[in-house]
């Protein structure tokens, strides 16, 4: 069975349909979150132009575009080992001006729109201030939210889910990180801020076809950190499902973010890591399958035609 996508769909998905506990991934695995960012980016020009002018505002978000390309490379793990110098650099300057958060809550976060706007300042000899990050950072934000690009094979799977186990699937997503530039290029974060933000969000996804079962953002404590899927896995434990037949599908498009660490904390779990550049489906072990489209799973809850 090992390598035959077909036997490891019916065996895990098809078999179980009736008892799985689904977790999902939000951006990039349900929604096309870098499709989404670039009109975003966009969104934030008119905040800008009005202090910047329209050159060095252009200037500014060609920056803030590759350097969120550069995380999300790395995020998704198909930077090549070329780039890695620049990605470790990258990252220390993420975190440099976020000292009194990583003192307060043990970690940084990598995606905070504001921090990478503000880098892009600076990698254009700009001091961007806290009235300039904010009010672009809002305009990002808004343009997000009020326009998610779910993907097309995402809806009639958490139908087929909540046919199939009677329950929709969790969902397991990042923190927005809504930070405040504060004095000395450092950043404050108001947790409870960036979290009624991120719920806000996702909330809406209900409009498109992405109902949830419950909802887990990472504000504080963030994925891949072990206390966050310790909250899921207590939270799974929770519902109504005989122990022996429990199995928990984690879906996501980061093997480090979504799956490696929830499936190295419980047994009764396994993985679909969602590539959407990949030709077609591979197991990698028993325990976990890569897939290009959210169909397969869909097919596979369907009797495994495909
Ligand atoms: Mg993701």
């Amino acid at each position: 069975m090992a390598g035959d996508p077909d036997a490891w769909l019916s065996h895990h998905i098809f078999e179980n349909r009736a008892s799985l506990v689904w977790v999902s991934d939000v951006d990039d695995t349900l929604v096309d979150t870098k499709a989404m960012h670039s009109k975003a980016a966009e969104a934030m020009a008119p905040a800008l132009n009005s202090t910047l002018g329209v050159s060095k505002t252009q200037h500014v978000l060609h920056c803030f575009r590759a350097t969120f390309d550069a995380l999300l490379d790395a995020h998704q793990e198909s930077h090549d080992s070329e780039d890695a110098t620049d990605y470790t650099a990258l990252e220390e300057r993420v975190e440099d001006c976020q000292i009194s958060i990583r003192r307060r809550w043990g970690a940084t976060k990598r995606f905070s729109r504001e921090v990478l706007i503000w880098i892009a300042g600076q990698d254009c000899g700009l001091a961007l201030t806290a009235d300039q990050v904010g009010s672009a950072t809002d305009a990002y934000w808004a343009e997000m939210t009020a326009r998610p690009q779910v993907f097309a094979d995402a809806p009639e799977l958490f139908t087929l889910v909540r046919e199939n186990s009677g329950l929709w699937p969790l969902l397991m997503t990042s923190s927005d990180a809504r930070f405040h530039l504060g004095l000395d290029g450092q950043f404050e974060y108001d947790v409870a801020r960036s979290l009624a933000f991120k719920e806000a969000r996702i909330a809406k996804l209900n409009d498109f076809g992405i109902s949830h079962g419950g909802l887990f953002v990472g504000d504080p404590v963030d994925k891949p950190d072990p206390e966050y899927f310790a909250r899921l896995f207590t939270h799974v434990d929770s519902l109504q499902r005989p122990k022996s037949k429990r199995l928990t599908v984690f879906l996501g498009d980061s093997y480090r973010s979504d799956i490696e660490v929830p499936l190295s904390l419980n047994t009764q779990a396994v993985g679909v890591l969602v590539d959407r550049g990949t030709l077609k489906p591979r197991v990698v072990d028993d325990r976990l399958i890569v897939v290009n489209t959210l169909s397969h799973l869909s097919d596979a809850l369907k009797g495994g035609r495909r």
